[in-house]
């Protein structure tokens, strides 16, 4: 498909809307990293606000991405991606509901894996107090205490976070801990 035409048929499918928050303004395709070729399947049509955010994570809204609410029940894997990686970025600022949103999103093992695929460049790779680098699905023990702010209690040293993922910093990883979905910075961490 030329690029030309994966533009006119992302318009289509998201039937002029952002495939986010359904805002008709400003729209683009954006490209789902880690692209090697463009393709319909991995993008997705966003409005200019959207995209804003999704770059500039330091600037997230956390009101405007209720939106993923609707959205993240699209059947299409490419949303369910970026609903599933927005609401992972938000779970990390306390508000309860995107853990809400998270424990509901259904999808499927392949395209959970895609989600979580490293979205950084990979000469920065995420590593351990011992050097050795995070590999998604990975378990790793906490090497000290530690408050989690969102969550609100605090993670024992020895605790094991499991089904870790890759965030788009390399001094944090997400995981599992005590039934929570946690991004947790990665100097109190040794991989098992
Ligand atoms: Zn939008």
């Amino acid at each position: 498909m030329s690029i030309d035409s994966i533009d006119g048929a992302l318009l289509k499918r998201g039937d002029s809307k952002c495939e986010l928050c359904k805002s008709d303004e400003d729209l683009s395709a954006y490209d789902i990293p880690p692209i090697t070729q463009r393709s319909l399947d991995k993008s997705i049509l966003v409005c200019s606000s959207c995209l804003h955010q999704i770059e500039e994570t330091e600037e997230m809204d956390p009101n405007h991405w209720r939106c993923l609410n609707d959205s993240m029940w699209s059947e299409i894997a490419a949303v369910q991606v970026m609903s599933w990686r927005i609401l992972n970025r938000l779970n990390g600022l306390g508000l309860g509901w995107p853990d809400e949103l998270l424990e509901m999103l259904y999808i499927e093992d392949d395209v959970k894996k895609w989600a979580m695929a490293n979205m950084r460049p990979v000469d920065e790779p995420t590593v351990d107090i011992n050097g050795v680098p995070f590999t998604v699905g990975c378990s790793a023990v906490m090497t000290k205490d530690m408050y989690i702010t969102g969550a609100n209690f605090t993670a024992k040293r020895g605790a094991v976070v499991k089904n870790i993922g890759l965030t788009n910093k390399s001094t944090s990883i997400d995981g599992n801990l005590n039934g929570f979905r946690i991004v947790l910075g990665t100097g109190y961490l040794k991989i098992i």
